[in-house]
Formats: C-alpha cells, structure tokens, sequence
C-alpha cells in the first residue's frame, strides 16, 4: 500500500481512443484499499505520520455523510491504534448509511452530528470541551484531508507513471490531489483536472494551493468546469449509463461523484479532440467506489 510504484496501470482502448490515436492508461489507485482508496490514502500518509511522531493519540476530521475521506480516516486510525473522531455535516439518520455504518461500527470513530448552520461556524474547541477530549491529544485533518503534508503524499501518485506520459488526468473536489500532481510533475507534462464542482473556484484555490508550495508559477495545468453535471453529487442518466457502459467494456467501477465525471470529460474531450493525435494520457483512478453502495441505495441500483 505505501509503494505507488507498485499499483498497475492499465491501458483503456476502444473505438474512439484507436480513432484518435490516443493512448489511454488508467492508474488504479483505487486498489490500494477498499476503504483506505486512491487519492485519501496519499493525502492521509504524512498526516499520519505527522500525528504519531508529535505523540498525539486522537485524528478529528470533518466531512458529508457519504465521505471517502471520513472513511479513510476512520480506517487508518484504527489501523495504526489512533482514536478517531468525525464532525458530520447534518442531522444523524438512522439506521447509519453503509459509509457511516462502517466508520462508526468497524473502525470505531467518534461520529458527532451537527447541523449545517452549526457546521460553517463549528468551533473545534468548544466540541472537544463538551465531549471530554483533551485539546492535544488531538490532530485535526481538514476536511477532504487537503493541507501542505497532503500535497506532499499526493506527487507520490506519480511513482510509477513513466516520462512518456503527455497528460496526466484526475478529478478535482478541493483541489489538494492536482495540486500534488501539478507540484510534483515534470513541467512537460500537461495536468488536466476535472471539477466534480459547479463553479470556477477550484483554479483560484489551486493557484493558492500551489503558492503556498512556493511553486513557480507554470502554464501546464488546466482544471475543466464543464463536467460536473449540474453540481456536487448530481448526475443524468448519461453519466449513469457512461459508468455501466465502461464496467462492461474493461471490468473497472468508477464511481458517480468523482473518478465517473472524470473519464465521461476524458473521453468526450478526446471525441473532440482535445488531445493531439498521439498523445498518452494517464488517468488516475482515486477510487471513491465504496460510496456505490449508499449511491445505490438512496438511487434505486442505478450503478452495476
Ligand atoms: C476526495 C476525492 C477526490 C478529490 O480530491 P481533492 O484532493 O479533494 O481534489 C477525487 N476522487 C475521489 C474518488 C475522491 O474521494
């Protein structure tokens, strides 16, 4: 699991990748881990380290209820013996959604509810008081897990990707797992993002993202906003079949917030030719697909 050297990388070939001479590999780190997956363990790896090494017992993180990351926290907590504690955007409905099902019963995190409102102005220190948890014992992961270590972890995803990729794809949520590619790649290599985010805000925090790095300013990243299909967490039926239609063809799930927007954009972008005849393009899958689950049931098994 700590080695990205060692996660395949799989070549993606039909129709339109032949006709456009493309060259369509997909990095699946999503088998990192069923729960511990893709861009969550990269961006958790020196937080965790980080966390032991100053002696801290207890991770606290936030997230939605649907999480990727308050999962994977959940899990590399309890793997390496560290409480966890997880600040829930919104009312607790029972019975728990299978994410936050595991989260609370198999890796045992602290799950706290609050609402919205309550959420935006949250007060960590004031939480912390009313559970009885000593404020340093405590360390505190931003939400989505970005933050300078996460950064860090995330050039990591490039271990393993070769020089003879052109592109180098991923999905965008808060923008910490490009800012790792972009900060970490060579500077002729072109990083693509895909938004799964209405709204251009992304290429503003990235900028930020990558100044906090003291990273030269570079031309060779771009961060689409037209694929996010209506919003965080939305979808169309287009998208659905998209997802069905790639596990039929290549036997690789691809899940409906981010990884599926992302190839959907990829390959419409490659129809349209975007990418020039020849090119190699290396996607990477950040995994997300133990939300399928809960995508399911709230959605009437739409996703194979
Ligand atoms: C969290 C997540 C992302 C977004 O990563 P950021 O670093 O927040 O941009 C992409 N894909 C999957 C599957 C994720 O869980």
């Amino acid at each position: 699991m700590e080695n990205s050297h060692a996660i395949p990388i799989m070549p993606i070939e039909n129709e339109i990748t032949e006709r456009h001479r493309i060259r369509l590999r997909l990095k699946r780190e999503d088998l990192i881990h069923p729960d511990i997956s893709g861009n969550k363990w990269w961006k958790l790896k020196y937080n965790i380290e980080a966390a032991i090494s100053s002696k801290k017992t207890c991770l606290l993180t936030f997230g939605g209820a649907y999480s990727n990351h308050l999962l994977a926290t959940a899990a590399v907590g309890y793997a390496k013996g560290l409480k966890t504690i997880g600040i829930v955007r919104g009312e607790k409905i029972e019975p728990l959604n299978p994410t936050l099902d595991k989260v609370s019963n198999k890796y045992k995190m602290r799950l706290i509810f609050i609402n919205r409102t309550a959420y935006r102005e949250k007060n960590v220190v004031e939480l912390l008081r009313e559970i009885g948890i000593e404020e340093d014992e405590v360390y505190t992961i931003p939400e989505g897990g970005t933050n300078a270590l996460a950064i860090k972890g995330c050039k990591e995803i490039l271990n393993g990707i070769g020089d003879d990729s052109d592109f180098i794809c991923c999905s965008c949520g808060t923008g910490g797992t490009i800012s790792g590619l972009i900060a970490g790649a060579h500077k002729k290599k072109f990083i693509l993002g895909f938004s799964a985010l209405k709204g251009d805000f992304l290429i503003n925090d990235v900028s930020q993202l990558l100044k906090n790095e003291h990273h030269e300013h570079t031309n060779n990243w771009e961060i689409r906003t037209d694929y996010h299909f209506g919003g965080y967490a939305k979808f169309n039926p287009d998208l659905i079949d998209f997802i069905n239609q790639f596990k039929d063809d290549f036997n690789i799930s691809l899940d409906p917030i981010y990884t599926g927007k992302m190839m959907y954009g990829i390959f419409d972008l490659i129809d349209k030719g975007f990418f020039p005849e020849n090119s190699t393009i290396t996607a990477i899958h950040s995994g997300g697909l133990q939300g399928i689950l809960g995508f399911n049931q709230r959605f009437g098994n739409l996703l194979k």
